[in-house]
């Protein structure tokens, strides 16, 4: 029987984290070590962490990511990081697009597409999220609102390079709600359809992972379907005992 494809399995610890919480990383990286995974593994901490924690993992299974970047290399951005600084630092991840950026920053497609840009400009393998608000949802514009924000956010230029794009639906993240097991795949053969018709090859076989409140109990469900490529999980990726049952899920 031929082995099953490895997952991308990426914590996003958003706005949480101190220099205390590096441990996690590390015990999740000596975890790995003990009991390799087959699995792609990253972690992206908040950008005061991403050297400390670059440098605590270097030479461990675990990636390291960024969680935004500018779309510019550097200039007069109070507050903003870009992808070089990131680079720099040890990332070599990081997720752009995600919805709290969305809702919180207003970034608009085009301006997630000019992040892409940067990260691939500074050799930083970016994570695209998409995903529909429960309204858009009940109103049966799903399907819609992926394909438009593929359309929108991914540039040409991801032809022929690594990225990872993540199906986030908003009203799933935070909240303990996740789509049924047929929605997910119905909407991730979507994303697998639009990518491949944008991106070609690469688009044919970059990634697909699914987010929102992926947690130990519900990950080797969702990571069984077809087209989920690993998960891209909040809040369960914060401590190494819920991360690591996820990744030996995968
Ligand atoms: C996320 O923020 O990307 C996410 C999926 O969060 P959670 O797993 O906590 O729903």
């Amino acid at each position: 029987m031929p082995a099953p494809a490895a997952r991308f399995i990426v914590g996003n610890w958003k706005m949480n984290g101190l220099s205390a919480e590096i441990s996690e990383a590390a015990a999740l990286a000596d975890s790995l070590k003990d009991e390799p995974s087959p699995h792609r593994v990253g972690l992206c901490p908040p950008a005061t962490l991403v050297e400390r924690m670059a440098r605590k993992l270097a030479g461990t299974a675990v990636e390291v990511g960024g969680q935004d970047c500018h779309g510019s290399a550097s200039g007069a951005f109070t507050g903003d990081v870009s992808a070089e600084m990131l680079k720099e630092a040890g990332a070599s991840l990081v997720i752009l697009g995600h919805s709290e950026r969305r809702a919180y920053h207003n970034e608009t497609d085009a301006e997630v597409a000019a992040k892409v840009e940067a990260a691939l400009r500074a050799g930083l393998e970016p994570i695209i999220c998409v995903g529909e608000t429960l309204d858009e949802r009940k109103a049966g514009k799903t399907l819609a609102i992926v394909r438009g924000q593929i359309a929108g956010s991914l540039p040409t230029s991801l032809s022929g390079k690594a990225f990872a794009l993540a199906y986030e639906p908003v009203w799933a993240i935070g909240t303990g709600l996740t789509p049924t097991l047929e929605e997910i795949e119905e909407v991730h053969r979507e994303i697998r359809a639009a990518m491949k018709a944008q991106l070609g090859a690469s688009g044919a076989t970059a990634p697909i992972l699914y987010g929102g409140s992926v947690k130990p109990s519900n990950a080797a469900d969702i990571l069984a379907l077809a087209e989920v490529g690993g998960a891209l999980v909040g809040g369960a990726s914060l401590k190494a005992d819920d991360f690591l049952p996820i990744v030996r899920a995968g």
